[in-house]
C-alpha cells in the first residue's frame, strides 16, 4: 500500500506489473503475489470558533506553503482521528483540547499537487473549550483568527479545498446550527 501509484514493490523492490481487481487495473507484484494499493492519506483538521471568527494557520511547508488553512495534518498509524486532530492543533497553535470536546462537522477529499490524495475529517470546537493562547509551531508560521466575512475577500490567500471560503463557512455554520 502506498500513497503514490507505485512502480516498484515497496516490500521486495521488484518492478510491478498490473492486475485487474474490482473494476480497476492495479499495480501488482508477481514475486509477492500482492496488489500494491494506492490509498489516500488520512488527515484531520480543526476549526476553532470564537463568535464569527475561525482560527487559521499560515502554512510553512508544501503543499500550499504560504497559504492560510485550518490547523490539522496527517494521522499517525493507529491514531483515532479526533486524537490526531487535537495533536495537530496543539503542535501548530499551542492550543489544547480534549478529543471528546470536538464535534465532527464534515469530511473531504483533496488532491495534493504532488499527486497524492488526502481524505480528511473536519472537526470544530468552540474557543471556550480550548486552553492556552494561540501561538505558532510545526507547520504554522503564523496563527490568527479570521472574521468569516473576511474569508471571501481573501480567497487567494486560502489553501484550496478543503479550506476555500465556502467550505470553512459551511463548516462553521453547521456547528452553529447544531447549537
Ligand atoms: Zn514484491
Amino acid at each position: 500500500m502506498t500513497s503514490f501509484r507505485a512502480t516498484f514493490c515497496p516490500d521486495c523492490g521488484s518492478k510491478l506489473g498490473t492486475q485487474w481487481l474490482e473494476h480497476k487495473e492495479r499495480p501488482y507484484c508477481e514475486s509477492c503475489d500482492r496488489i500494491i494499493f494506492q490509498r489516500p492519506i488520512p488527515c484531520a483538521d480543526v476549526a476553532v470558533i470564537d463568535g464569527g471568527y475561525v482560527l487559521l494557520i499560515k502554512r510553512t511547508n508544501p503543499p500550499h506553503a504560504g497559504k492560510w488553512a485550518l490547523p490539522g495534518g496527517v494521522l499517525e498509524a493507529g491514531e483515532p482521528p479526533a486524537v490526531g486532530a487535537t495533536r495537530e492543533l496543539e503542535e501548530e497553535t499551542g492550543l489544547s483540547v480534549t478529543p471528546a470536546d470536538l464535534t465532527i462537522i464534515g469530511g473531504y477529499t483533496a488532491t495534493a499537487p504532488q499527486g497524492w490524495y488526502n481524505a480528511g475529517y473536519i472537526y470544530a470546537v468552540l474557543y471556550d473549550n480550548v486552553s492556552g493562547e494561540p501561538s505558532s509551531g510545526g507547520d504554522a508560521k503564523e496563527t490568527r483568527f479570521w472574521n468569516l466575512d473576511e474569508l471571501q475577500s481573501s480567497e487567494q490567500e486560502l489553501r484550496p479545498e478543503p479550506d476555500d471560503e465556502s467550505h470553512i463557512k459551511k463548516s462553521v455554520n453547521e456547528l452553529y446550527e447544531d447549537r
